[in-house]
């Protein structure tokens, strides 16, 4: 398919890519859709195989954007940026300071800081070049750890879907089994513990097991491959995306799935039906992972933390409405959450028509 064939089926505002010799940067920034605000999405590094599998990762990953801005009531659009090397050995602070020439030269229209690849470090020196920046460690004006608002975001996630199964938030004595407990799992399954829960966990890294030891010694631990296939309340994914696929999914016994890893879902429209067949409810990934989301987008307006933690708690009550939707609609919950995004943006768009006072004329 070509570039702007792509584009119109996916959505695109806009495609940039961006070339500096000198500096080695090769980049593809992807604008998807600026109906609520300016895009924000985050950049990320990899040594892909060619041009083709950058352009998809970047349209794909900047729709995604767009979504999860609309669900989490964030006035930002979709928009990510790519750039083509190995992170581990291509990468330069000038080649983030051409990035940030480019990202200042769209004049506000798009924001980005890390994703998988890049650090809040390699942000400090686009900042040099471009106010367009989000996510910088604290000492430059960041908001700090982002794994702090995710995992309260999921708790939230994980509540409504307590109410929405038990009519009650009360997670004591119900059994959960955490995939990853790395940033965002280990402090989602410490506060599981801290309500009385019962843990299984699971994690790849044997040091990340016994860290979450030295502080839930009785959670009990079971192999990486066991974890979907446990008799449980819910299963929480905070590792890797696509494991909700056509092996795992005939596998589960648990009654719903609420966890931070991104797209877990292998095909969204295949897999939500498969679940929604079987009776597991499933939170949309994307809503219940806003929290990082909304703290990097509140730097726009100030870092606030109080806001960010408001902003996150309303998790709940948009996860509740998504269950309710699906139910009256008689569809899997991915697409009622794509389908409360939409019908909220068209809306938006329609008061975007309104001439407010600071509207430029052009007659
Ligand atoms: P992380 O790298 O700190 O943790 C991931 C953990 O999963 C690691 O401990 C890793 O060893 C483990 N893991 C990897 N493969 C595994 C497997 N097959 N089985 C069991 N464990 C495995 O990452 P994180 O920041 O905690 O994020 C977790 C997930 O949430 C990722 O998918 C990430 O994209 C998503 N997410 C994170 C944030 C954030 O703010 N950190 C925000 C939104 C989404």
């Amino acid at each position: 398919m070509g570039i702007f064939e792509q584009m119109e089926k996916y959505g695109h505002e806009q495609v940039i890519f961006c070339q500096h010799k000198a500096t080695g940067l090769k980049s593809i920034i992807a604008i998807h859709d600026t109906t609520a605000g300016p895009a924000l999405g985050g950049c990320r590094m990899r040594p892909y195989d060619n041009e083709e599998e950058m352009l998809f990762d970047v349209l794909r990953l900047s729709r995604g954007m767009t979504y999860k801005c609309a669900i989490a009531d964030v006035d930002n659009g979709g928009g990510k940026c790519v750039i083509w090397g190995d992170p581990a050995s291509d990468k330069t602070g000038e080649m983030f300071r051409a990035l940030g020439r480019f990202v200042d030269g769209l004049g506000g229209r798009f924001y980005t800081g890390t994703d998988v690849g890049t650090y809040p470090t390699d942000f400090v020196q686009a900042k040099r070049e471009t106010p367009y920046i989000v996510g910088v460690p604290l000492e430059y004006g960041g908001s700090g750890d982002s794994s702090i608002p995710t995992a309260f975001g999921v708790l939230e996630g994980i509540r409504a879907t307590a109410m929405k199964l038990w009519g009650s938030t009360s997670l004591k004595g119900k059994i959960f089994a955490v995939q990853g407990l790395g940033k965002v799992g280990a402090k989602v399954a410490k506060s599981l513990a801290d309500e009385g829960a019962i843990l299984m966990v699971t994690d790849v890294v044997q040091a990340n097991i016994d860290r979450f030891f030295d502080v839930v010694p009785d959670a009990a631990v079971v192999s990486p491959d066991s974890i979907f296939s446990l008799a449980c309340d819910m299963l929480i994914p905070c590792a890797l995306g696509a494991v909700l696929n056509d092996r795992t999914i005939p596998e589960l016994r648990c009654k719903a799935i609420v966890g931070s890893a991104n797209n877990q879902l292998l095909d969204e429209e295949k897999h939500g039906t498969m679940l929604k067949d079987r009776g597991i409810l499933y939170a949309p990934d994307y809503l219940v992972n806003a929290g990082g989301l909304i703290q990097v987008a509140d730097e726009l307006h100030g870092a606030n933390p109080e806001r960010v933690l408001s902003k996150t708690n309303a998790i709940y009550d948009i996860l509740l409405q998504v269950y309710e939707l699906a139910e009256a609609r008689n569809i899997p919950t991915s697409i009622a959450a794509n389908q409360l995004v939409e019908e909220r943006l068209n809306r938006i768009a329609d008061i975007k028509r309104i001439r407010g006072s600071a509207t430029r004329s052009v007659t």
